[in-house]
């Protein structure tokens, strides 16, 4: 039997859902549980890959190649369980949904309407193949309790409530306990407010919690349990921790797990092991040095766009017991040739995330000459590997004006292009974009095939990986043999070899470009080889600077 958790979120947002339905569902699993994570989105957009990082963070990519929010990164980090396509929607595709059907004329002459058919649809959602071995099913609802596109989604979960009953479903309503100073106390009020709110819309949480910035005294809980009709011990606190990885051992202290079985009146759950969470406590609280990564991007004003990039680092902080301190570097700043790069010098390596367009462009590419120059480490992902292999091109082979045709369309050298411009022709590929938006990006899991006797074949242990990708261009095949007259390997490729996947630079501490997305792979307790390998060299470079 299948049990469902809904997590809904109320007072204000940003209250870290994400991770507290990711840690919920990593301490089901430290008893034995199968769980399986879902985000329901309100918005309009029917997935976030248009969305611009500065709106919602990066867009996280699973396997099957679906663009989705970057909570289900959270959700992959703290279960190990890889997200699927069907486990986030929005209202934006279930309107799709409906819409298409309708002009199909599967609803026979109905009018269509929010009840039932844009429920049954999220009900349908929530209920579809949870997998093998679930027993948990823990659903988080994007936004905060009273807004207006969240409403058909509160209506669906309470619908399965009543349906399925609450010894299979459980309602958590994560909230916030603001300290005002000039009272010098713990407010409950905007926590009873929201409650009210889930309370006038058929939905009574069993679970409340409280995030907070210290402990809450026992008067004040009981007055929450009393106001919001909860049991005393379901009202937890969630206060502030160090780490993120401390949060399912603070929840577990906090008996979070214990009131979830105790709400499904499962008395025989196993204990749990929770000793991989400690074993990664300690780590990140007492580790033996530090390195510095500089990590050039544009959108280093939202920390949240490069998340994964960040977890990454610190996976292979892990891997290597030192903590990983990222210096975020806006490569726009150095577009301009004139401006030195002198925020660089110290940084014990490098990273040059992903990226779409001209800004910052021409900054990555001189970050990435600096560090080959310098031979500082450095790691080049997708389009930072591209700039990384037209820095190479321009400055080592002598292909001047070499570019991407993202940014220059008539380039002499196109390093880096869409693979119909190889097979059509330039020419033809901008007519078409004129009349739909152009090629397609390849998303999701592709395999690559590692050279014997490479870095990456070394690091990785296998000469065959598989690896996640979000990307329109590619590296230009053609121009391989050219730049390896000048010193960097091809050492990987797709499997029928007409695509480069990674290139390296041997004669370099580590030098390391991939068009993949390493990061979406990286967990906590397997920290991605790529990563470890990086912080590895960061630490010989630490002691050498
Ligand atoms: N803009 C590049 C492309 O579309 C790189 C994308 C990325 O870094 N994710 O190929």
């Amino acid at each position: 039997m299948i049990r469902y958790i809904f997590i809904t979120g109320g007072v204000v947002s940003s209250l870290g859902k994400g991770i507290a339905s990711a840690a919920l569902g990593a301490l089901l699993q430290s008893r034995g549980y199968g769980v399986r994570l879902r985000k329901l989105d309100p918005y309009l957009n029917v997935d976030p890959g248009t969305m611009s990082p500065r709106q919602h963070g990066e867009v996280y990519v699973t396997d099957d190649g679906a663009e989705t929010d970057l909570d289900l990164g959270h959700y992959e980090r703290f279960t190990g369980v890889s997200a699927r396509q069907s486990d986030n929607i929005t209202t934006g595709r279930i309107y799709s949904r409906i819409i298409e059907k309708e002009r199909r004329g599967d609803y026979l002459g109905a009018t269509i309407q929010v009840i039932p058919h844009v429920t049954n649809e999220i009900k349908d959602f929530v209920l579809s193949d949870p997998g093998e071995g679930v027993d948990f099913v823990l659903c988080e609802i994007g936004g905060t309790v009273g807004d207006i596109e969240g409403l058909p989604f509160f209506e669906a979960i309470r619908q399965l409530g009543q349906e399925l009953g609450p010894e299979r479903t459980c309602f958590i309503h994560l909230t916030l306990l603001p300290y005002i100073p000039a009272a010098g106390e713990m407010k409950t009020k905007p926590t009873q407010h929201s409650v009210k709110e889930l309370r006038s819309i058929g939905i009574q949480p069993q679970i409340l919690l409280c995030r907070c910035d210290r402990p809450i005294p026992e008067n004040e809980k009981g007055k929450i349990a009393s106001f919001c009709n909860v049991r005393p011990s379901s009202v937890i606190e969630a206060r502030d921790v160090r780490h993120i990885y401390d949060v399912p051992l603070a929840y577990h202290a906090e008996g979070l797990d214990q009131e979830v079985l105790r709400h499904f009146a499962i008395n025989d759950a196993p204990a749990p092991d929770l000793s991989g969470w400690d074993r990664i406590a300690q780590m990140i609280h007492n580790p033996d040095g530090e390195v510095c990564i500089g990590l050039v991007g544009k959108y280093t004003d939202v920390p949240d766009a490069y998340k994964s990039v960040a977890e990454a680092l610190s996976h292979g902080g892990v891997a290597n017991n030192v903590k990983v301190t990222v210096r975020l570097i806006n490569s726009e700043e150095f577009d301009d040739d004139s401006r030195p790069l002198d925020i660089l010098e110290g940084v014990h390596g490098i990273i040059l995330p992903g990226g779409f367009g001209e800004r910052g462009a021409h900054g990555k590419i001189r970050a990435s000459r600096f560090a080959r120059e310098r031979q500082v480490p450095c790691f080049g992902i997708c389009y930072g590997m591209q700039m990384s292999v037209i820095e190479v091109a321009r400055n080592l082979a002598g292909l001047k004006d070499a570019n991407t045709t993202e940014n220059d369309r008539k380039t002499p050298h196109p390093l880096v292009g869409l693979m119909e411009e190889w097979t059509k022709g330039n020419e033809k590929v901008i007519r078409d974009e004129n009349t739909d938006k152009g090629g397609t990006m390849r998303l999701g899991a592709y395999p690559a095939r590692l050279k014997k006797g490479s870095r990456v074949a070394d690091v990785y242990g296998a000469n065959e990986i598989s690896e996640r990708h979000r990307h329109r261009y590619e590296v230009n095949a053609a121009y391989i043999p050219e730049l390896e007259k000048h010193g960097v390997v091809f050492s990987g490729l797709s499997p029928d070899g007409t695509l480069p996947e990674i290139f390296e630079i041997p004669d370099h501490p580590w030098f390391i470009g991939v068009q993949f997305h390493p990061e979406l792979k990286s967990r906590p307790f397997e920290p991605h080889p790529l990563f470890a390998s990086f912080i590895a060299a960061a630490v010989k470079q630490s002691r050498l600077v």
